[in-house]
Formats: C-alpha cells, sequence, structure tokens
C-alpha cells in the first residue's frame, strides 16, 4: 500500500469508526469520509457516484455483476457470452451459472490473446442477456477491443460487463466511452488495501443483488460497509488517476528496459501477447525448456517474486488457461513467468 494509503486508513480505526448507516454524529462523519472516497473511485472510471457500488473486491463485483445480470433477465433469455481467458471469478461464475441452465460461450481468443469483436457478433442469440469480457488480462496483460465490443452490445441491447481489475489505474478508463454497463474494480491492484473494491453499475441497470440483508449500497450490496479499507480505496483511487500522467510511462519504460535486456541476454526466450496492446505493467515471459516453478523459486531467493500463471491458481499443477488459449503447449505454459512492476518499481529494482 502507499504510506498516504495507510495514513488515510489509520484514523478510521482509531477517531472515526463510526458505522456509516448510523444517524448520530460518528455515522455521518464516517459517511462523509466514504462518500468522498466513492467520488475518487467513481472519477478514476468516469462514472457517476451513484453508479460505484463498494463491495469486497474484484471477485464480488464479477460475481454481482454476472449473477445479478444472470438472475434478473432469466425470463427474456439464458444465454451468456465470456472468453476463454477470463480470470477464475467470471470463468468459474460462468461454469456455476452453466450448471443452472444458463448456456455460455466461450469467445478464443487469436495468439496474442484479443478476442475478436466479430466473433462477440456471430455469438449473440436473442436470447443473449449478458456479454463479459476483460478489458486486460491478469496474466499477460493484453487490452481487449472493449469499446467496439461495447458498440456491439449496445446495437443488440444486451448488458455488457467488463473486469476492469488489471486496467484501473494502469491504463485510463472511460466507463462511457469504453460504453459498459458493468465495470470491476479491486483496490489492491492500485496500492490500496485488500479485501475492497467497487463495481460501476450504469444508471438503470436491473440487477438483483447476490448480498441481501440491510439494503445497504442503494440495495445493491447488503453488509456493514468496511469504511476503512474503502477510504484507502478512494486515497489509492486518487493516487491512480494522478500516476496515469506521471508514473505508468515510467513503468512502460522499466517494463520495456526488463524485457528487453532479458531477449538480450537469454536465449530461447519469448514474450507472450507482445504484439497486441497490452498494459504498462505486465510481463509474461516463456523460457523454452525451463520449468516455471523452478524459476519462481530461485528468483524467490534473489528476492525477486514473480508468479507462474495467475497467483491465484499458483501451486496447481494445472497450466494456465490463459497460455492454452493463446496455443501454447501445457510445456509452454509451464515455462511461463509473470513479472507485475508496479508503480513503485526503480530502474534499480529492473537491474
Ligand atoms: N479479475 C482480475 C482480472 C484479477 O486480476 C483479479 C485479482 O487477481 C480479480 C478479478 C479478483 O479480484 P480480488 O482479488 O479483488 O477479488
Amino acid at each position: 500500500m502507499r504510506s498516504e494509503v495507510v495514513a488515510a486508513m489509520m484514523p478510521v480505526f482509531t477517531e472515526h469508526f463510526g458505522n456509516a448507516s448510523s444517524i448520530h454524529w460518528f455515522g455521518q462523519q464516517a459517511k462523509a469520509l466514504m462518500d468522498e472516497a466513492r467520488q475518487h473511485v467513481a472519477r478514476l472510471v468516469n462514472a457517476e457516484t451513484s453508479e460505484i457500488v463498494l463491495l469486497s473486491g474484484g471477485t464480488e463485483a464479477d460475481n454481482l455483476a454476472i449473477r445479478g445480470i444472470a438472475e434478473s433477465q432469466n425470463a427474456k433469455g439464458r444465454h451468456i457470452i465470456t472468453s476463454r481467458i477470463e480470470h477464475h471469478a467470471v470463468l468459474h461464475t460462468c461454469k456455476d451459472l452453466e450448471k443452472q441452465g444458463y448456456e455460455v460461450t466461450w469467445l478464443p481468443v487469436s495468439r496474442d490473446g484479443l478476442v475478436e469483436p466479430d466473433d462477440v457478433r456471430a455469438a449473440l442469440r436473442p436470447d443473449t442477456i449478458l456479454i463479459s469480457i476483460m478489458h486486460a488480462n491478469n496474466e499477460i496483460g493484453t487490452i481487449q477491443p472493449i469499446e467496439e465490443i461495447g458498440r456491439i452490445a449496445e446495437e443488440a441491447d444486451v448488458y455488457f460487463h467488463s473486469d476492469g481489475v488489471q486496467s484501473t489505474g494502469k491504463i485510463p478508463v472511460d466507463v462511457r466511452k469504453l460504453q459498459v454497463d458493468l465495470f470491476s474494480i479491486s483496490s489492491h491492484k492500485i496500492h490500496g488495501p485488500k479485501g475492497v473494491g467497487a463495481l460501476f453499475v450504469k444508471k438503470g441497470t436491473i440487477l438483483k443483488p447476490i448480498m441481501t440483508g440491510g439494503g445497504h449500497e442503494r440495495n445493491r450490496r447488503s453488509g456493514t460497509e468496511n469504511v476503512a479499507g474503502i477510504v484507502g480505496f478512494g486515497e489509492a483511487a486518487r493516487f491512480a488517476l494522478e500516476g496515469l500522467k506521471t508514473e505508468m510511462p515510467r513503468v512502460r519504460e522499466l517494463r520495456d528496459r526488463l524485457e528487453a535486456e532479458l531477449k538480450a541476454k537469454i536465449e530461447h526466450l519469448h514474450v507472450n501477447g507482445e504484439n497486441a496492446p497490452r498494459l504498462p505493467n505486465t510481463s509474461n515471459i516463456m523460457v523454452d525448456y525451463a520449468e516455471g516453478e523452478g524459476l519462481v523459486i530461485s528468483l524467490d531467493l534473489k528476492g525477486v517474486a514473480v508468479s507462474t500463471g495467475s497467483a491465484c491458481s499458483s501451486g496447481s499443477l494445472e497450466p494456465s488457461h490463459v497460455l492454452i488459449a493463446i496455443g501454447k503447449t501445457p510445456d509452454e505454459a509451464h515455462g511461463s513467468l509473470r513479472f507485475s512492476l508496479s508503480s513503485m518499481a526503480t530502474a534499480e529494482d529492473i537491474e
């Protein structure tokens, strides 16, 4: 976390500890802090504050978007379109819906990890209720043509969700321009605390809540709000918006230098997704004949923290579904490493 984020959160634990739903002064003070944080999150993606639902992170945001639409729209249809390279929060949610009788079209991607908008158009059916395509991939960083897909969804009058957990704060995000109805965001990807996130829900979207209870968050997500976490998230969002112009170009330079030097020094090394538009901070490299887990351990001993596949599925022997989807063999996928640079990365780190 950024030191400024920690500093903003501390007084919420010690002084402004009210429940934001309470009408007394302590409660109202907490609510004011939460409202300010919501504004920062909204500004980061060009949403209105009333369109930001605060919740426990990217996984919940994806679940609320997909299950919320599935349940509210099942009288119209039960068909969902998504891609084969989504995060497990989307993938497993859609698989679960398949078991409940929904039909899912799993779109393939190119060798660089891109969804073809024409494939989305071709997959549309009269009973399609939702398109869910991630903005940027968490393993290889490729950025999908969301604006184009958004236009297709708009024309077809089908709800469009995009998982923006990786893109938010790394590249400019404008939910209006992207034409999304739902957009997932997570705080810990932008130097905020873990366990907090948001779902952008465009005004007028009909969504059935998955958490029922006291009717918090305009009835979209019940449960006493994690005020300290939300305040930290807001502060992180404020810095992330500024950092788009100042920090991210520097991060991109560092990432490019890392890749250039690795390629120059190590034979049989490739960068996955290299030819597609990519996030500035992500690098997925593949070393022929090498074994990823071994590389992770060797690098860890040198104080370099990297992953094979996505962090959440590390430890599993299954090859990354993303790398398989872009045409890698299981052996090749096992020789892959993901480097994620933070906005605090330095030239020395790259050395
Ligand atoms: N979606 C993507 C693309 C992610 O990278 C992640 C986190 O790793 C998530 C969703 C889940 O977010 P969270 O960890 O906040 O639940």
